[in-house]
């Protein structure tokens, strides 16, 4: 039997919100929640109160949402509605005070403005060979092989092992947006994205929030900016990262916030004990592996991974 573990969820499509990599529809939804037996789905409350008296029994499920995504407020919310269900709801606050996560944004931007991913790649080394980068990234590529970098990541293309090593290895994040900044500008004017309605069709308000609370799930912390590795971050970083989290969520739903999810399964040791100090009593790592019999490391399974053994079964 495996172990307890939430299963974890982010982008969802139907209506306004387009199709994406991995996204769900309600109806993609509801078969997955059928799959999975109702005898072991646990509500976000029950599950919390067990992770926190430390009664997780093998087999025990739950759901996790990350991120505050709107999509998840239009098209998953209703379903989970219908089927009497809650959930956990990790937010990062940033998007919930007027600003806006740069990946999130970036992820847009690709599946609107480009047909297909090669496309986009294209797109992206031609304005990458525009930068003052450019001299860099020739030189770099000039010695690069795709069979060889990130070779146990089998199911990558070439081309996507080539925009990895581009955005990882020779940009890296500050000057990656730099470039992705560029390509959301030359997007907007097109009329294909229209940057200034963003916020409000990606993000969850804080209204959303509160019915969210107020429909019987729970809301935890997914930090305030959603740093894509708040591990590496010194100390007094990360503890404003989660400070403020907490602070923007505990206010607006006049509650104590004990739960979160880690974003991009980034944490260690110090980050567990800021987490113990700001009062978080539960915490999902994004995978199955590597969790411990910390209640601040439980397991979370991917929807991609159900979704697939579905699909075989
Ligand atoms: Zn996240």
């Amino acid at each position: 039997m495996l172990l307890p573990h939430g299963v974890m969820f982010h982008h969802f499509h139907g209506g306004r919100h387009a199709p994406g990599q991995g996204s769900l529809s309600a109806d993609g939804l509801h078969r997955l929640l059928d799959f999975l037996d109702p005898s072991r789905l646990l509500s976000a409350e029950e599950w919390l109160r067990h992770a926190m008296g430390g009664s997780l029994q093998p087999g025990m499920l739950c759901l996790t949402f990350d991120d505050g995504l709107k999509c998840q407020y239009d098209i998953a919310a209703p379903v989970l509605a219908e089927r009497g269900l809650t959930a956990f709801f990790f937010v990062p606050s940033a998007v919930l005070e007027g600003g806006t996560l740069k990946l999130e944004i970036y992820r847009h931007v690709r599946h609107a403005c480009f047909p297909s991913m090669e496309t986009f790649y294209a797109a992206f080394e031609e304005s990458l060979m525009r930068s003052p980068h450019a001299s860099a990234a020739r030189e770099a590529l000039h010695d690069f092989s795709p069979t060889s970098y990130l070779p146990a990541l089998h199911y990558y293309t070439d081309a996507d092992r080539r925009f990895r090593f581009l955005r990882d290895r020779v940009l890296g994040q500050e000057r990656y947006e730099e470039i992705m900044d560029r390509i959301v500008a030359d997007c907007g004017p097109t009329g294909r994205v229209d940057l200034a309605a963003l916020p409000a069709l990606l993000w969850m308000s804080p209204d959303d929030v509160r019915n969210l609370r107020r429909q019987g799930h729970v809301i935890g912390l997914h930090s305030h900016s959603h740093p894509t590795d708040i591990a590496a971050l010194a100390l007094p970083q990360q503890e404003e990262e989660y400070r403020r989290n907490r602070d923007c969520l505990s206010s607006l739903l006049d509650e104590h916030i004990v739960s979160m999810s880690h974003p991009c399964n980034a944490y260690s040791p110090a980050t567990l004990t800021i987490l113990r100090s700001l009062g978080i009593r539960m915490g999902f790592r994004s995978m199955l592996e590597g969790g411990s019999t910390d209640p601040l490391e439980l397991p979370r399974q991917d929807h991609a991974h159900v979704f697939a053994m579905m699909n075989a079964s």
